[in-house]
């Protein structure tokens, strides 16, 4: 199937208030343009470099999304553009994010990513410790970031009971902080292999890739 075929799939068949980022890490400009053909415009990447890149070449109204782990030192290069940052796990990263959207006159949005996988290698706060980050004095005084949901990944397994659990963990954490902070809105979570689950549970924007454009050849 095309890409084209592929995202019209998705887009009919997840829930209203699910929003798809069409992960296009890898891929190139013309698979991106084939997708942003049929109408869609946000899309992920997990390296600045190559964000950039596709940033400066396609057309100007896509939203980008960065899902990968950022470095602070990159932070400066995303910061005229980016519609939201899905991967902050510390506060000096944030510092940073905020500094940088302060020069653009920008209010930057971002997710905390939590940890919610047993695997070691996953980045992320752990989910006991997500509340009083929110809740810190230094967090609140950044003016130009806004926290406005949570991202998880569950581990990379093929045992979906365990992805499921996971998921949990991620979807009890974000409804009960989000009766305490108005801002959170949007709940990360879900990728190819397992956007059904993370939207049974609760997931309100998933990550997908590989289902959309095919299989990449690296990661
Ligand atoms: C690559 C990536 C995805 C998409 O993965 P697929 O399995 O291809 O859908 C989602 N989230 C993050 C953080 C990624 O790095």
């Amino acid at each position: 199937m095309s890409i084209a075929q592929n995202l019209q799939n998705f887009t009919s068949q997840i829930p209203n208030n699910v929003t798809l980022v069409a992960v296009s890490k890898t891929k190139p400009e013309p698979a991106i343009r084939e997708a942003y053909e049929t109408g869609h415009r946000i899309f992920g990447e997990n390296k600045v470099q190559e964000l950039v890149d596709k940033y400066e070449r396609l057309p100007k109204d896509i939203k980008w999304h960065m899902i990968g782990h950022l470095q602070r030192n990159k932070v400066k290069y995303l910061a005229s553009f980016i519609e939201l940052i899905h991967g902050v796990d510390s506060f000096k990263t944030l510092v940073e994010i905020n500094k940088q959207a302060l020069k653009h006159n920008r209010i930057i949005d971002c997710l905390f990513q939590v940890k919610i996988a047993e695997e070691e290698s996953k980045f992320g706060i752990k989910p006991q410790d997500v509340r009083e980050l929110l809740n810190s004095e230094g967090v609140k005084s950044l003016s130009n970031v806004r926290i406005i949901g949570l991202m998880g990944m569950a581990s990379f397994t093929i045992d979906m009971d365990q992805v499921r659990s996971e998921f949990k963990v991620l979807r009890q954490l974000f409804y009960k902080l989000k009766t305490e902070f108005s801002d959170l809105k949007t709940l990360s979570m879900g990728m190819s292999g397992d956007y059904n689950i993370a939207i049974q549970e609760g997931s309100t924007m998933i990550r997908v890739g590989s289902a959309i454009f095919g299989k990449r050849t690296y990661s």
